[in-house]
């Protein structure tokens, strides 16, 4: 985390520099495969990109944001609280992907376009809690949420997600919960295991979420390694973190 903006120098924007090149061309690989899988897949519509630059400098952020991306994936709400205030002037969504405690509701949702890891009714409580307020204080809009869906068969591994049989009670918890919104479903595959196969089951967990909440429409599943198993069984959101931004620093 000491990394982060060492490069804060970065002056205005434009900065047409060699990493803003490389960050081009890599993201441009990204589009190309994600094209070609939907086109595959029978899709007509393109699924939503979400960056994700945990690890990463915000002048990353700024970059990319030069290069057209809008929505930005973190999974640390220290580190996503940081770079969301650096880059308030930018017209980006942040998106907080990681295990979430409740205590950080309170940071997340001042920043947090939508919280992707809701599994346990404590973070809905607290998240409705921390958004009535920031309603409160600054106008937010209701904060967009997908319930994290446990796909190992060995539950409570080490990937977090809620069981497939506890994810109707969240979706009921949330859509009554004022300033929250049911977006739908998300999912990181198993690690070792198909991930065809995985989110074929997510797929299957969605639909059974639409059939009493149609409007949580939304399927957020493949990384770097599986996105064209994701686009094959319906994912509507990617979330890309390495192949655009490069590798990133062994964790602890
Ligand atoms: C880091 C992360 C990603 C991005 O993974 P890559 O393999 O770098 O593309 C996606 N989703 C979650 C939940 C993550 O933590």
């Amino acid at each position: 985390m000491t990394s982060l903006g060492h490069d804060d120098a970065l002056s205005g924007v434009a900065a047409s520099d060699a990493r803003t090149t490389e960050l081009a061309r890599r993201l441009e690989v990204v589009q190309a495969r994600i094209s070609a899988a939907t086109a595959a897949a029978g899709r007509v519509d393109l699924p939503g990109l979400i960056v994700v630059t945990k690890f990463h400098p915000a002048a990353d952020v700024r970059r990319l944001s030069t290069l057209g991306v809008r929505d930005f994936g973190e999974n640390r709400d220290q580190e996503a609280a940081g770079k969301s205030a650096e880059l308030a002037d930018l017209d980006v969504r942040w998106h907080f992907i990681g295990q979430l405690q409740s205590k950080k509701a309170k940071s997340v949702a001042k920043y947090a376009y939508s919280v992707q890891s809701v599994d346990r009714p404590q973070v809905i409580e607290a998240l409705e809690k921390a958004v009535a307020r920031e309603k409160d204080l600054t106008g937010r809009h209701d904060l967009e949420c997908y319930i994290q869906v446990s796909l190992d068969d060995d539950a409570g591994a080490h990937r977090g997600g809620a069981r497939p049989s506890e994810v109707e009670s969240l979706a009921a918890k949330i859509a009554s919960s004022p300033g929250l919104k049911l977006a739908g479903v998300m999912a990181v595959a198993p690690l070792g295991a198909d991930p065809e196969a995985a989110f074929e089951r997510l797929a299957v967990v969605s639909a059974e979420v639409r059939a009493n909440h149609p409007e949580a429409s939304g399927v957020s599943a493949g990384m770097s390694q599986d996105l064209e198993a994701a686009i094959k069984f319906g994912a509507t959101h990617l979330r890309i973190g390495s192949d655009i931004l490069g590798s990133r620093p062994a964790v602890g």
